[in-house]
């Protein structure tokens, strides 16, 4: 690691020793990119690489809520402003109970570099709260989203910080804020918030824009090796917005999606999930709010493998879409066994940091990270800000052929950073340098 890298990254190690995510995200962020602070002094004089390290601003607000019996719970919100340099803070909230200020900040880095990737001009941030939204109702979801952008509202706005979903905030959850915030400032500041519904200033594609971004750079990845999507099967994880949009994507391009899971195990389908009927009752397990994925097994009648993980199953490619450190340096071999081709990551750092390191250095198999695959949600919720000044909408195929092209230019991005500093084919270094350069280049810029 560069002398000053490593500087930064014991001073970080000091103050962050509890937020294991985070610090292990940033000190492999700092590995990787040394070869391009080895190049330019510039960086080191400004201290340039503290101020990429943490966030420039974070809230945190408690959030009280009743229940429908009348019940008082209080939970914790946060809201991470990471970095500015290339446009306003953007990035999703999570409500998730495993969620707080360690990890929003984790995401807020993660969500900055992805950003700056794109090419588009946005900042990075995240947020969130540790408020479960399974089992609760309509009524409650609503409750506690309004109280959240009551607390929320003054930290964010069009050209300031415009926030999204991420997992446990869906459209409905969007729509609930986003009404609050409108009632609170008297704005129709539509700009403020993306991932709206399409009645009131959405954009087509936005709910599958996660897993169509990622197969998109599959697409992208495999065409480059002279080899073909067709036929292709892929193992996914999770069965949210980002699974489902895989899977309608790799069927649209003659691949096909055979398992997906939950927190109660994972179900595999030999044939494909590839028909709307299958699609249908994905969507009806998402909201029944149960939060399984047996279902599926009982309504196509294909096994179901109770508390396991789909890494076990043979494929040719291997795309997580679900949440963090669900790949463990196990799996990592049993994927690595089963002669995967493809490994590329739509969820953010699914694969723990040993994992990660054991499938980059592997030739076998073409390696991708979410801060470039996984950037299909945001760079959809850009063109929803674009369309919104614009005081407009396109069309479906025109929202999907601009996800694509972007895409593809994340990818070559990543494969020419690479490149420039001679680490052959490895995309995941070239992609966290060439986000690295151009937030660095916008902060120089701008001055102190
Ligand atoms: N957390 C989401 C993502 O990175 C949403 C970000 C956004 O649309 O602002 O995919």
């Amino acid at each position: 690691m560069n002398n000053y890298a490593q500087r930064v990254s014991s001073r970080l190690q000091e103050r962050y020793e509890n937020e294991k995510d985070y610090l292990q995200t940033v000190q492999a962020w700092l590995e990787m990119i040394s070869p391009a602070i080895d190049g330019n002094p510039e960086y080191e004089k400004q201290d340039l690489i503290t101020r990429m390290v943490e966030p420039e601003r974070m809230v945190s607000f408690l959030v009280p809520w009743q229940d429908d019996s009348g019940c008082y719970h209080t939970s914790h919100g946060y809201r991470v402003q990471f970095n500015s340099a290339i446009g306003p803070y953007k990035g999703g909230l999570r409500f998730h109970p495993a969620l707080n200020g360690g990890t929003a900040k984790f995401l807020g880095f993660e969500q900055t570099y992805k950003n700056a990737l794109s090419g588009l001009p946005i900042g990075g941030a995240s947020g969130g709260a540790d408020f479960d939204p399974n089992g609760k109702s309509n009524r409650e979801i609503m409750r506690f989203c309004q109280s959240f952008m009551t607390a929320l509202y003054r930290y964010i706005g069009a050209d300031i910080d415009v926030p999204a979903g991420d997992i446990g905030v869906g459209t409905r959850e969007i729509g609930y804020l986003y009404g609050e915030y409108k009632r609170l400032t008297g704005r129709a500041e539509s700009g403020a918030i993306t991932g709206k519904g399409l009645t009131y200033g959405g954009s087509k594609v936005r709910q599958d824009a996660a897993g169509f971004g990622a197969v998109y750079f599959l697409a992208r990845m495999v065409e480059q090796h002279g080899d073909t999507l067709q036929g292709k099967r892929i193992v996914v994880s999770g069965f949210g917005n980002m699974a489902l949009g895989a899977c309608r994507k790799a069927a649209e391009l003659g691949a096909k999606v055979i398992t997906l899971s939950g927190p109660d195990g994972y179900v595999y389908d030999a044939e494909g999930i590839m028909t709307d009927e299958k699609f249908e009752c994905i969507m009806q397990m998402r909201a029944s709010g149960a939060d399984q994925v047996q279902p599926y097994a009982e309504r196509f009648g294909v096994p179901f493998f109770a508390d396991k993980k789909p890494w076990e199953v043979p494929a040719e490619i291997v795309m997580p879409c679900a949440i963090e450190n669900e790949i463990d340096q196990e799996d990592a071999l049993r994927i690595l066994k089963n002669g995967t081709k493809y490994y590329v990551e739509a969820a953010n750092m699914p694969a723990t940091n040993e994992a990660i390191q054991l499938l980059r250095v592997t030739p076998q198999i073409c390696c991708a990270g979410s801060k470039a695959a996984g950037s299909g949600g945001v760079i959809v919720s850009a063109l929803e800000m674009a369309q919104n000044s614009l005081r407009y909408s396109w069309s479906q195929a025109e929202v999907d052929a601009r996800l694509r092209c972007t895409m593809h230019t994340i990818y070559d991005a990543s494969k020419l950073a690479a490149e420039k500093y001679d680490l052959g084919y490895d995309l995941i270094a070239g992609n966290n340098i060439a986000a690295f350069e151009r937030i660095a280049k916008a902060m120089l810029a701008q001055g102190m």
